[in-house]
């Protein structure tokens, strides 16, 4: 029987009452009760070590538990998730956009298999982690999240990404990248994607990747005003990352969008591949 817990997509509630209504831990991503039978789920924005992210508008990647070292699917939680088809716990979703705010997101179930991915843990060290497709089900998947959350939190990433050590950006770009044929590669959501445009501001160092000139302008924080490109266009199949993410004064960003000339991505590709190589956790090199 579904637990009733009266939540619509969209309600948002503290989490003293989320933990009096589902009868779970206060603390924790993943959260069973066993007096409601159920596993709370909650996607934390405001945390940047679980890096989730929604590949449609009701399916979200979902990062296991276990902060440090490779994650498995036998430990605590992850197990539970997993065995949801046939062990009768129901999962519900909530996200945190504002700290203390939980935003109800609706029942969901596993959609396929879990997959692994090779992610930086909270030291910046790469390990693997398991990433579970849920997907929301019932009324609630037709829930659209307001774009004064999503704004909010991307925000936040960008001020995050900015605040990062070289080094600690470096991990990030290099170490969240996706396992080939996992079948989700193009865009990149929260995190990730502020860590990339970060890291090709800061490799431009306020000169345009494509005609070499010192940015035109500062903007009102003092600094050098560049816009980022993708050479092969997120719509189109590339990938948000740092080999395909350059820096362009504002003059050669809309030659790019007007003639993309195919000797203008030729320099550009071979720019956004300064820094790119990097051995992956299987021990081949790989470009990102
Ligand atoms: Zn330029
Ligand atoms: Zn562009």
């Amino acid at each position: 029987m579904t637990f009733q817990n009266g939540l619509k997509a969209g309600n948002t509630i503290t989490n003293t009452a989320l933990a009096r209504m589902f009868k779970c831990a206060t603390q924790g991503g993943m959260r069973r009760s066993h007096r409601t039978n159920s596993l709370v789920i909650v996607s934390d924005h405001t945390k940047h070590i679980h890096q989730d992210r929604w590949v449609s508008s009701d399916l979200i990647h979902y990062t296991g538990m276990g902060l440090k070292g490779d994650q498995s699917l036998d430990y605590r939680q992850n197990k539970t998730l997993l065995e949801t088809r046939t062990n009768g716990v129901e999962p519900y979703l909530f996200e945190v956009y504002d700290p203390g705010q939980y935003l109800f997101r609706g029942r969901v179930k596993l959609a396929g298999s879990p997959f692994k991915e090779c992610r930086p843990d909270v030291d910046g060290k790469p390990r693997t982690v398991w990433v579970f497709p849920l997907q929301v089900v019932g009324a609630d998947a037709s829930f659209v999240v307001p774009e004064k959350l999503l704004a909010s939190k991307q925000d936040r990433n960008r001020r995050w990404a900015r605040h990062l050590s070289d080094q600690d950006l470096f991990a990030m770009v290099v170490h969240a990248n996706r396992t080939p044929g996992a079948g989700h590669a193009g865009s990149l959501d929260g995190e990730n994607s502020a860590c990339v445009a970060e890291f090709a501001r800061r490799r431009s160092n306020g000169v345009c990747q494509l005609c070499d000139r010192t940015a035109p302008f500062c903007n009102k924080m003092n600094e050098p005003y560049l816009e980022l490109h993708h050479i092969r266009a997120l719509g189109q199949g590339g990938a948000d990352t740092i080999a395909n993410t350059v820096a362009l004064c504002p003059n050669c960003h809309k030659k790019m969008h007007v003639l993309n000339l195919s000797e203008d991505r030729k320099k550009l590709k071979r720019e956004a591949h300064k820094n790119c190589c990097q051995l992956t956790i299987d021990g081949g090199i790989t470009y990102i």
